[in-house]
C-alpha cells in the first residue's frame, strides 16, 4: 500500500471536484526535513524547536540556533518555513532545566516560559531572524498561547529583536508572518482580537483535545478518552476555521489529526485547507485526499456533527471510504 501511496506523492493533492488542499511537514529533525517525501510537501508547517533545545546539553548559543535554522531553512528550498518557538514544560522537559510542578500541563510551559526569560527568548527571536535574512521564507509561531497580552508582549520582543539586528547588520531584514497555535481552548472565543494582531493561526489539535476534554495526553488511564473525534472537539474545530475565514484570518491545522485518515477528511469537510503532518502520513493523505471529493465531504459533515460520540463519527467516516474506494 505503502508503495501505491508513494507513487502519487509528487501529485498535488487535489480533491476530484478541484480543491486543492496544501500538505505541510511537521518536523523536529533535520533528518525529517531533508527526504525524499519532505521534497514533497508545500513545505513544513510545523519546525518544533524544542527538539534541537532538548538535543544540546545547555541552552544553545544565538550562533548555534542561527546554525541549526539554516539548515532548516535551507532544506526546505524555497517553501514557507513555520518555525515554532520554544515549546518546552509540560511533557517536553529539557534536561538541563528542571521544572517541578503537580500540573506541568497547566503550569510554565511554551510561550510563557519564554516570555518569564526574554534573555532566552530574545536570543530565540534573533537567531531566527538572522537565519531568514532577507528571505521570505520564515513564519514564527508562539506556542501556548493563552491571553492577548502574550501576543503583544512577543510583538514588542520580536520589534526589539529586527531594530537591534538592523542596526548591527547595517541592514533591513524581512519581517516574518507571525502566528498563534490555538490550542487553548479560551483562545477560541477571541479569534477576532487575535487576527488583528497576527498573520496566522495553526491548530494544535492535540492540546485543543488535551484542554477542551481534561484528559492528559500521555496518561494511558484515561487514554480511551482521549478523542479528537469527540463531537464536541468537531464544532470547535468548525467554529474555528469559520471565524477565521470571517476575519480573514490564515488557518492551517498542525495536531496529529491532520495527519489521519478520517481526520482528514473531517478538517477538509470543515473548510479546513493547509493541514501539516508528520513525514509518515504525507503520502497516503495526499493518496486519499485525491480521491474524494469536497462537496461530498462538506454534505456528510452536517450529519457528522450530530452524532454523540466519537465512535459513531468514524464510522460515518469508515462508510464513506467503504463506498468511495
Ligand atoms: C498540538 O498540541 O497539537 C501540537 C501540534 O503541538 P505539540 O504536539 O508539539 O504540543
Ligand atoms: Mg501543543
Amino acid at each position: 500500500k505503502q508503495k501505491q501511496f508513494s507513487a502519487e506523492l509528487s501529485l498535488p493533492s487535489v480533491t476530484t471536484d478541484g480543491q486543492r488542499i496544501h500538505l505541510y511537514l511537521n518536523a523536529g529533525l533535520l533528518s525529517g526535513i531533508a527526504s525524499e517525501i519532505a521534497e514533497c510537501a508545500d513545505g513544513i508547517g510545523l519546525y518544533r524547536t524544542e527538539i534541537p533545545f532538548m538535543l544540546h546539553q545547555r541552552f544553545p548559543s544565538e550562533s548555534e540556533q542561527i546554525n541549526v535554522y539554516r539548515q532548516v531553512l535551507s532544506a526546505a528550498g524555497d517553501r514557507p518555513v513555520v518555525m515554532r518557538t520554544l515549546d518546552v514544560g509540560g511533557d517536553k522537559p529539557l534536561p538541563y532545566f528542571p521544572i517541578k510542578e503537580d500540573n506541568p500541563f497547566l503550569g510554565w510551559r511554551g510561550i510563557r516560559l519564554s516570555l518569564d526569560h526574554p534573555e532566552l527568548f530574545l536570543v530565540q527571536l534573533r537567531a531566527m531572524l538572522q537565519a531568514a535574512g532577507n528571505g521570505n521564507q520564515l513564519q514564527i509561531l508562539l506556542p501556548m498561547v493563552s491571553n492577548l497580552d502574550e501576543i503583544d508582549q512577543t510583538l514588542k520582543y520580536l520589534e526589539q529583536a529586527f531594530t537591534e539586528l538592523n542596526q548591527e547588520l547595517n541592514t533591513i531584514l524581512v519581517r516574518p508572518k507571525i502566528g498563534v497555535m490555538l490550542e487553548v481552548p479560551a483562545l477560541l472565543y477571541q479569534l477576532q482580537d487575535v487576527a488583528s494582531r497576527v498573520d496566522f493561526v495553526s491548530v494544535g489539535s492535540n492540546d485543543l483535545t488535551q484542554y477542551l476534554l481534561a484528559v492528559d495526553r500521555n496518561n494511558p488511564s484515561v487514554s480511551s478518552l482521549f478523542d479528537s473525534y469527540h463531537p464536541g472537539i468537531l464544532r470547535a474545530l468548525k467554529r474555528a476555521v469559520d471565524e477565521c475565514k470571517q476575519y480573514d484570518l490564515d488557518v492551517s491545522v498542525c495536531g496529529e489529526l491532520a495527519g489521519e485518515p478520517y481526520g482528514a477528511l473531517l478538517l477538509v469537510a470543515m473548510g479546513y485547507n493547509k493541514l501539516s503532518m508528520n513525514q509518515g502520513s504525507l503520502a497516503r493523505i495526499n493518496f486519499l485526499l485525491r480521491r474524494v471529493s469536497k462537496q461530498q465531504l462538506t454534505e456528510l459533515l452536517g450529519s457528522i456533527l450530530q452524532q454523540s460520540n466519537g465512535n459513531q463519527v468514524r464510522g460515518i467516516l469508515a462508510h464513506f471510504l467503504r463506498k468511495n474506494n
